[in-house]
């Protein structure tokens, strides 16, 4: 549905589940001959078979069958070309026309998230070709920059069709493409991913705009002028993520991964400069499961509190940007005037703080909930599962 509210139009999020293949050394495991997940994109649903509560049990036990629907479903045959037609394309056209936009991959340790949002580490590295693994981000880039530099030839020889004809200033268009990326850690941390020497950034509230938003200070940003540009700029990020991860003591996948590319469209017409300026973001979400059944302790809980911590701050705002016009209740810090109708709680973590210019107004926002088939993640899956739903 649209957003309520007279003034601004509330958007649906486009909400994609992927159930990726059983990998290699993996079993396929199954629940009375089954599979524990199955995938229809056809009808666009995700069954998950759950296991009998006791293996032990006298009686054999009916297995229960739990299903959800999303606006589109991938299963392990899909090729990266289809998720990223599906869930980035429109993403991309919205960004050309000078809307935000943005991308969210969330999920269990494993599931594929990386995979989605970057590729597979090995078509990361390969900077002079494109691969068909590579993920949404680079094809995103891709697209952008065949679809801008379309516009910058077709603009140059209309304008010398014009001078031909009449000799006076005709149309004109030229674009410039940049990117950041970083990572927030323990939702304290944030760090610049190009330059991993360098002190934690802080947020700061920008109210240059009709409306405040937050943003993050002092982040390094890069010129690209072709997609080698991109992925040469994503592998040495990848390799900064390694080196402070270890720095910081940290399990891999426990820090949110925010890659940003931030358009400058310029028009001229008749003398006058028009200057549209949008931006794409793509996050790779920490991964989404509960800690270690056991003991955990220190960091390892620290991590877990604060993923959980932002990640429900994250559905509580995309929960709130999907309902027309509800109140959300539940907020840590809602006082009688943000209680009113539309209210989101960006406040509630930096990861949503961050993400607010991304997210707001009139953004496009596609979240891919990437699914392990494994009968051992049954109740992960259907965590996430879970969390694609509310975002509906
Ligand atoms: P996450 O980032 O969610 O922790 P990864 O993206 O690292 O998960 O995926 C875990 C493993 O599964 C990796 O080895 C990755 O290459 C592989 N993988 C994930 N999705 C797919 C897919 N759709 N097709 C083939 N391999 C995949
Ligand atoms: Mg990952």
């Amino acid at each position: 549905g649209r957003r309520g509210g007279a003034t601004e139009p509330r958007h649906r999020v486009f909400v994609s589940a992927r159930v990726r293949p059983v990998l290699a050394g993996e079993v396929a495991l199954h629940v009375n001959q089954r599979k524990a997940v199955q995938a229809d994109f056809v009808r666009n649903v995700v069954s998950v078979w759950l296991p009998p509560s006791s293996r032990f049990s006298q009686t054999p036990e009916k297995t229960k069958r739990k299903t959800f629907q999303f606006d589109q479903v991938f299963d392990g045959s899909a090729t990266q070309g289809q998720v990223f037609n599906a869930v980035a394309a429109p993403i991309v056209d919205a960004v050309l026309q000078g809307m935000n936009g943005c991308l969210l991959a969330y999920g269990q340790t494993g599931a594929g998230k990386t995979f989605t949002t970057f590729g597979p580490p090995r078509a990361r590295g390969k900077t002079d070709s494109m691969t068909t693994q590579l993920g949404l981000i680079p094809r995103a880039a891709q697209a952008l920059f065949q679809r801008l530099d379309d516009k910058v030839d077709s603009t140059r020889a209309a304008m010398r069709r014009q001078r031909l004809r009449q000799g006076g200033e005709g149309r004109g268009f030229s674009y410039a493409m940049y990117i950041t990326y970083y990572q927030i850690y323990l939702d304290s941390h944030i760090q610049d991913l190009f330059e991993p020497g360098k002190r934690d950034l802080q947020i700061r509230l920008n109210e240059d705009s009709s409306r405040t938003t937050h943003q993050v200070d002092g982040l390094s940003v890069h010129r690209v002028t072709c997609v080698s540009d991109v992925l040469a700029l994503l592998d040495k990020g990848e390799r900064n993520k390694v080196v402070s991860q270890t720095a910081m003591n940290a399990t891999s996948s426990r820090s949110h991964c925010v890659f940003t590319i931030q358009l400058v469209q310029h028009v001229h017409r008749e003398g006058e400069l028009f200057t549209l300026r949008s931006k794409m973001t793509c996050v790779d979400l920490a991964g989404s499961e509960r800690v270690n059944r056991t003991h955990p302790q220190g960091l390892q809980l620290a991590e877990a509190k604060s993923i959980n911590r932002s990640l429900s701050a994250l559905g509580n705002v995309i929960a709130a940007l999907s309902t027309p016009g509800q109140t959300l209740s539940g907020s840590s810090s809602l006082d009688e005037s943000e209680q009113s109708e539309g209210f989101i709680p960006w406040r509630d973590s930096k990861l949503t703080r961050v993400l607010q210019e991304s997210l707001d107004g009139t953004a496009q926002v596609s979240l891919v909930i990437n699914v392990s088939p494994d009968a051992v993640n049954v109740q992960e899956s259907i965590n996430s599962l879970l969390f694609g739903r509310r975002s509906m």
